[in-house]
């Protein structure tokens, strides 16, 4: 049996037609390559409208796979179902005809009756499914349940599960549903795919790249198996299976590119860092509170990457306050026992000497010297800092990137601590290899994300997080404002101000550049300073000042020159106002749900209770997703929901950072699994790093094919 049109194929392809022409000219040798038209039951009408739902080739028919299933386990019994319903049911057709209206409208009508009750279907202007539902039937329809002289559904979806007496037959219990379009209903897709699919997955069998042992250990079907699995499963858990099977697909070759990555970056050996225990002994007994566990863990995390061989090579996440910079010291204090130094480098020179002022806080009494390299010092003492460091009495160096870029001579560099630069890595590591320098590196983030996702993003780097908060905060009391409250939330600002504190308004802008939007927030600014808040001092900071000026603006504020600062999202994640107790969000609405998490975490630092207010319009949805923010302040949970809301190309720039579009892959159930294919990724370049050898070759192709020559998945910024 062919299931595809191959004469209508011969006469539009006449040169790779016939095999014996192929051999001059390279031909698909898949039917799975061949356009979609060619396939039985598709033409270039359906052609057409396929290619609206970017089906072109056999291969992407085959991949256009249902989004989702009804079967009996979401049906719901007909005696239950309730006007607003929106359901599934299963009954016998016991009557159906075609009702003529008025208005010229042909109406089919078919009543289903389960052991539960009666309801009528009805189909306008379907006349014709005279000729496809019958009295005996076995129906599963799905729509909403109206109200029409009585209960009544109008489907979207049906699908004829046999007839009233066969009830051997559950094969047809599951209705996958796709995604159609206009010219192309749902039958219409199920029944090309009906004639098609036995041959289209007989042909990607020779697609498989994973051999069946390797598959069946790790509980996944074949290709060939998952497909079919996807598009006519027995059970809604066998269609999971299939999905699973492609989302492994997906993750394992990214997490090979990752592999790869990792490989050459930690391919040189690191320091092998020892415990002394001279100064983490009394840097613990020193230390003016307890770790949490979440740091003890995150430690214990870092000095077994540094007492081994290999290069560190880690990521630490965790919330604004969580304590990531006392773990970073903990790391720096391990080099310096060993009579290493540790440049920690900040994005900004504020947030440098923030740092750098934390830093020597807690090495107060322990014989440790925080050196602080930034442009504000004078030609003399920058000469003296550049001497400690190149003689090695500074043990930590705080800077910003400049440390490492302008050829700062270190006496002995062992570690180096990257703060909010996700993406330091490749290039400035080279440039410090190229020094003939290999330190060990962890980089610290103030964005939680969900595990899935930064494994997914940052599969190169090993992963750390500080989940839990130092005890003894003062919760931020966030509330949600509609635009009739303004002027109380003014009045709110003065009465704070006149408390002696700081305020943050921040406007959204979709992005830095966007001059519309930049105008409205400086309007606003004229109008605050001018008129709302004549007698305050009102500041303005967004992206389009030069470095020289935002610096100052955050100065003055930071110094209480200010009382209220108007600001874009330019605000630096990690800066520390500890004075500030407002944060006032202008069209919450349009913000995700991190976004307001990061922006929420510039308040709330110091002595104070401090408050953010959403100023939100928009309909209910935006305030429903908005009342997360008055919910929780745990930015793991704000992450999961806003990726459960938004997906995970739209987070965190992820689709900035090259990260492929994935079709099976669901970060939120599937986080096993994403170890699982890292894990293997991860052995797989350990053993053969170049994938040279012959079971890897087809590793190497499908590598080749989805990333090109691309290196790693996002170039460092
Ligand atoms: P992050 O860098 O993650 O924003 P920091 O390391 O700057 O957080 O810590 C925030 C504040 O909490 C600092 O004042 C720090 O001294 C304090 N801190 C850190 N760890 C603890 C802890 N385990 N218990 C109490 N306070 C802590
Ligand atoms: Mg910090």
């Amino acid at each position: 049996m062919t299931s595809i049109d191959d004469q209508a194929y011969a006469t539009a392809f006449p040169h790779v037609a016939n095999p014996a022409d192929a051999m001059s000219e390279p031909a698909p040798f898949s039917i799975l390559d061949r356009p979609a038209q060619y396939l039985k039951g598709v033409g270039p009408k359906r052609a057409q409208a396929l290619e609206r739902l970017g089906v072109r080739s056999a291969r992407d028919l085959l991949f256009h796979v249902p989004r989702r299933y009804e079967d009996a386990s979401t049906v719901a019994p007909i005696g239950t179902l309730e006007v607003g319903m929106d359901a599934t049911a299963i009954g016998a057709v016991v009557s159906s005809g075609v009702i003529p209206t008025r208005s010229g409208l042909r109406i089919f009508q078919a009543v289903l009756r389960d052991g539960t009750g009666m309801i009528e279907c009805s189909w306008p202007g379907q006349p014709y499914l005279e000729r496809t539902i019958r009295k005996g039937d076995r129906l599963l329809v799905t729509g909403p349940v109206r109200f029409f002289h009585g209960r009544q559904i109008q489907p979207r979806e049906f699908v004829v599960l046999g007839r009233e007496d066969d009830l051997s037959d559950d094969a047809g219990m599951v209705l996958p549903i796709y995604a159609a379009t206009e010219g192309l209903s749902q039958r219409m897709l199920r029944s090309i795919l009906d004639a098609n699919l036995d041959r289209l997955v007989e042909d990607v069998e020779a697609e498989e790249v994973f051999r069946p042992d390797y598959l069946r250990q790790r509980g996944l079907p074949g290709l060939r198996d998952a497909l079919d699995l996807l598009h006519r499963p027995p059970t809604v858990q066998k269609a999971e299976a299939g999905r699973r099977r492609l989302a492994y697909d997906e993750l394992f070759f990214l997490q090979l590119l990752h592999a790869r990555t990792r490989h050459e970056l930690t391919e040189r050996q690191g320091t092998t860092f020892r415990r002394s225990n001279e100064l983490l002994r009394a840097a613990h007994e020193t230390l003016p509170f307890a770790l949490t566990d979440a740091q003890t863990q995150a430690i214990r995390e870092i000095f077994s990457d540094m007492t081994s061989p290999r290069r560190m090579n880690r990521m630490l996440q965790g919330d604004v306050g969580s304590g990531k910079t006392v773990v970073a010291l903990f790391a720096a204090l391990l080099a310096a026992e060993n009579g290493y130094q540790t440049a920690l480098m900040a994005p900004t020179e504020i947030l440098a000497e923030q740092h750098a002022r934390t830093l020597r806080e807690l090495t107060a009494p322990l014989p440790v010297d925080v050196a602080l390299l930034t442009g504000r010092l004078s030609k003399r003492e920058r000469s003296d800092v550049l001497g400690s460091i190149a003689t090695g009495t500074a043990q930590i160096i705080v800077g910003t990137h400049a440390l490492i870029q302008e050829g700062v001579e270190f006496r002995r560099l062992g570690l180096v601590v990257v703060d909010e630069q996700h993406r330091f890595g490749v290039r400035q590591r080279k440039a410090l290899a190229e020094q003939g320098i290999a330190p060990d590196v962890l980089a610290m983030s103030a964005t939680p994300i969900p595990r899935s996702l930064a494994l997914t993003l940052y599969g190169e780097l090993d992963l750390s997080t500080l989940d839990e908060m130092p005890p003894g905060r003062q919760p931020i009391r966030t509330a949600l404002r509609e635009e009739s409250a303004r002027s109380a939330v003014y009045g709110f600002i003065r009465e704070q101000v006149a408390a002696g504190r700081q305020a943050y308004i921040v406007y959204p802008l979709v992005s830095e550049s966007d001059k519309v939007d930049l105008r409205a927030a400086t309007e606003e600014f004229e109008r605050l300073a001018g008129e709302v808040f004549a007698e305050l001092r009102v500041g303005l900071i967004h992206g389009q000042l030069s470095g020289e000026d935002k610096d100052r603006v955050m100065r003055a504020f930071l110094a209480g020159d200010l009382d209220v600062l108007v600001a874009t999202t330019v605000i630096e994640v990690g800066i520390d106002v500890p004075n500030a107790a407002v944060m006032v969000i202008e069209h919450a609405e349009r913000f995700g749900l991190s976004q307001l998490h990061q922006l929420r975490g510039r308040v709330g630092r110091g002595a104070d209770r401090s408050y953010c207010v959403l100023i939100a319009s928009g309909g209910a949805e935006a305030r429903e997703r908005l009342r997360v923010m008055e919910e929780t302040e745990d930015g793991f949970a704000i992450a999961r929901a806003d990726l459960r809301l938004r997906g995970m190309g739209e987070l965190f720039g992820a689709k900035q950072h090259g990260l492929p579009e994935f079709r099976f892959f669901d970060a939120e159930r599937d986080e096993a699994l994403l170890v699982q294919a890292r894990q293997d990724a991860r052995a797989v370049i350990e053993a053969d790093p170049g994938l040279s050898r012959p079971e890897h070759e087809r590793f190497r192709q499908v590598l080749t094919d989805r990333y090109g020559e691309r290196q790693r998945l996002y170039e460092t910024g």
